[in-house]
């Protein structure tokens, strides 16, 4: 769909402009098929725990601990690579989620892990910024 749009553009558009609709319409297409954005746009299933302005907190469909739950930014942020100075209160917000979920969740004082996976090599498979937050067990260690 991009390659294609490209095309079209690389002869019409003066080279700026160009730049500028290449960016938009990545970001566009990145939000469209994000899993992350359908659930928290409800357009796919999850088992919403929490939700406000800033973030959304959801189970996760594959849980490695008996509790198992992702805390996203409602905003698609790809990951912590593209986080700029803007998002400094939205990712204290995360946590802060985090810390109010443990408690739910009946973990706070047993004690929980929360994991940032980034990149390839971090092992990010769903390109939308999150925090797992597990619990309920005693997590592996050494990590990586
Ligand atoms: P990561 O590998 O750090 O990017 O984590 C992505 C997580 O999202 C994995 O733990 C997946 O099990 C989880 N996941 C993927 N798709 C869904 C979904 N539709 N609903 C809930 N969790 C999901
Ligand atoms: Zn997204």
């Amino acid at each position: 769909m991009i390659l294609f749009a490209r095309r079209r553009m690389d002869r019409s558009l003066p080279p700026l402009l160009r730049h500028a609709a290449v960016i938009f319409l990545r970001i566009y297409y990145n939000m469209s098929s994000c899993i992350f954005c359908k659930i928290i746009n409800n357009e796919a299933n999850a088992t919403i725990v929490f939700r406000d302005d800033q973030v959304t907190a959801f189970r996760d469909s594959r849980p490695a601990a008996p509790t198992h739950i992702l805390i996203v930014p409602n905003k698609h942020i790809e990951s912590v690579n593209s986080l700029t100075s803007e998002d400094e209160a939205l990712v204290g917000h995360l946590f802060v989620v985090a810390r109010q979920l443990s408690t739910e969740e009946g973990i706070a004082e047993s004690g929980y892990r929360l994991i940032t996976n980034t990149g390839v090599n971090g092992g990010q498979t769903i390109f939308h910024l999150h925090l797992h937050l597990l619990g309920g067990a005693r997590m592996k260690y050494p990590m990586g």
